[in-house]
């Protein structure tokens, strides 16, 4: 690795350690101590721990992976990260270049299979999380030890509940206290991407395991609908059907994730679909998620879709406000680390797609906090969040930005275009008016017309005066400040 220089034949017996080495061995293990500290142990075991320094060629690092899966999959999820923190250890690196490793590629069943079954992952968050122990199949399938890792971070302790998941969360309770429970059997969680369908599934598992309904002991198999594919496939490719449907049919609770992925793979519906059939007989609990209800699965099995649909569908609805709040709250509390409540307000304003995109812009401004020492702050957010915050822009309307200021400044909306004078209502309306110049492309008539048919005059006197009360007036200026990163396009 790294060797630049040619050293001729007759020194070669006794090549002194190459000083690039150690420096490049100290740059990657930095790089990977950063990486591990900014996705988490359990991602970074997932997809990380698998990467080797190859080579530093020139201007371009050459990073191995295992799998051709691994490699398509780091490309897209981390290939900028990585060569951002390449760029960052000075070494004179612009380039990351993730390649299989030669001589790794070799076709082994399980391998093949998942390599022809996966072409669209197109979709990463569904991927499946775990990459160990997909070896061997026909091995795994006998010992019945397929199932995927849990996430010790994804518990009923660590789910913050709201209005969004209060029922699905319920419903993950009840599962967990008491499988198989006539009218919660299955279960069947739906919700759009990042909302927390995992995290109570994983929840639940660890529940059974843990054996909180009083019988430790049970087996609990969880796994993406793309794992249990792959694995019926390699199954079939190693002519080891038989193991793998008994090892499947001998668990206590089945859980799967991600059932959207099944529509089309008419084999592999079969498959789960008697199963599925086979454990319900028996008295065993599944769990299912989809990114949508029993009913809209087109593409899957009527059949399979009628029996999905008879125990408990729960839907978790997209975050609220408040529930985003709780949820930074209660993970920078985790993580120890004081975040000033403007921030998490801030961030619970801008990032409302969901929860992952959230906790994903908390975990970089905390590792970025302890990284540098410093405190977070509004500004330090702004900064170590642009590229987030930029793709979470949108236009704002002089409306929302009417209504977010009288909301900030409690007056009723109606105010924005009353005639009341009152210096309580008329100061948030010049700073309604203020932001409406700043944030939007509207002329100054046009912003009078919506705050009540007032002059151009009017509120061009009420942009000069906000910025003059800004420039007097620290404190305003900072609530002015807030308001407008809150709404800002
Ligand atoms: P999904 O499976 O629905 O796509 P996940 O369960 O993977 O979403 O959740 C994405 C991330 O958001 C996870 O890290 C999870 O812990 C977190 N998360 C989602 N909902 C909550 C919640 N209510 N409380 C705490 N964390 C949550
Ligand atoms: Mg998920």
């Amino acid at each position: 690795m790294g060797h630049t220089q040619d050293r001729s034949a007759s020194v070669a017996a006794v090549v002194p350690p190459d000083p690039d080495d150690s420096r490049l061995d100290a740059a990657w293990a930095r790089i990977r101590g950063r990486l591990r500290e900014e996705v988490g142990e359990t991602e970074y075991r997932t997809w990380l721990r698998q990467l080797t320094l190859a080579a530093v060629e020139g201007e371009e690092a050459v990073v191995h992976v295992p799998t051709r899966f691994l490699r398509d999959w780091l490309r897209g999820q981390y290939g900028d990260r990585l060569r951002a923190l390449w760029m960052a250890e000075n070494l004179g690196v612009r380039r990351v270049d993730i390649r299989v490793a030669p001589g790794r590629d070799a076709p082994g069943a399980a391998r093949d299979a998942e390599e022809e079954a996966e072409p669209a992952l197109a979709e990463p968050i569904a991927a499946p999380r775990p990459v160990e122990g997909r070896a061997d199949a026909k091995a795994d399938a006998a010992k019945g030890d397929w199932a995927a890792p849990l996430d010790p971070r994804f518990t009923f302790d660590t789910f913050v509940v709201g209005k969004p998941n209060e029922f699905a969360h319920a419903c993950a309770r009840r599962v967990a206290e008491k499988p198989a429970s006539p009218g919660f059997n299955p279960l069947f969680l739906y919700g759009g991407v990042g909302l927390g369908k995992t995290h109570l599934m994983h929840a639940i598992a660890w529940a059974i395991r843990e054996g909180t309904d009083g019988r430790p002991g049970r087996t609990v198999a969880y796994m993406s609908a793309e794992k249990f594919m792959y694995r019926f496939i390699a199954a079939l490719r190693s002519q080891s059907t038989m193991e793998f449907k008994e090892s499947l049919r001998s668990v206590d609770v089945l859980m799967i994730d991600d059932l959207q992925f099944l529509i089309g793979k008419d084999n592999t519906q079969e498959e789960f679909f008697h199963t599925f059939n086979a454990l319900v007989d028996q008295g065993k609990q599944i769990v299912v998620s989809s990114d949508k209800p029993p009913s809209d699965l087109a593409g899957l099995e009527d059949r399979l879709r009628t029996r999905l649909g008879c125990g408990m569908v729960a839907d978790i609805h997209a975050t609220t406000y408040e529930l985003r709040i709780s949820i930074l709250q209660a993970k920078a509390n985790s993580a120890q680390v004081d975040v000033p409540i403007r921030v998490l307000e801030f961030l619970a304003h801008k990032i409302t797609s969901n929860v992952r995109e959230l906790e994903g812009a908390l975990n970089r401004l905390i590792a970025h906090a302890n990284l540098f020492g410093r405190p977070v702050t509004l500004e330090s957010c702004q900064e170590v969040l642009h590229d987030i915050l930029r793709a979470h822009d949108r236009r704002v309307t002089i409306e929302e930005i009417q209504k977010k200021v009288s909301e900030h400044y409690n007056i009723r909306l109606t105010d924005m275009s009353s005639a009341r004078r009152a210096r309580n209502v008329a100061r948030p309306r010049q700073v309604a008016m203020y932001l409406a110049k700043q944030l939007t492309s509207r002329s100054l008539p046009e912003i009078g017309r919506k705050f009540g048919n007032r002059d151009h005059t009017t509120v061009m006197h009420a942009v000069s005066r906000i910025a003059e009360l800004m420039q007097a007036d620290a404190g305003f200026a900072e609530d002015v400040e807030l308001l407008r990163r809150m709404l800002e396009t």
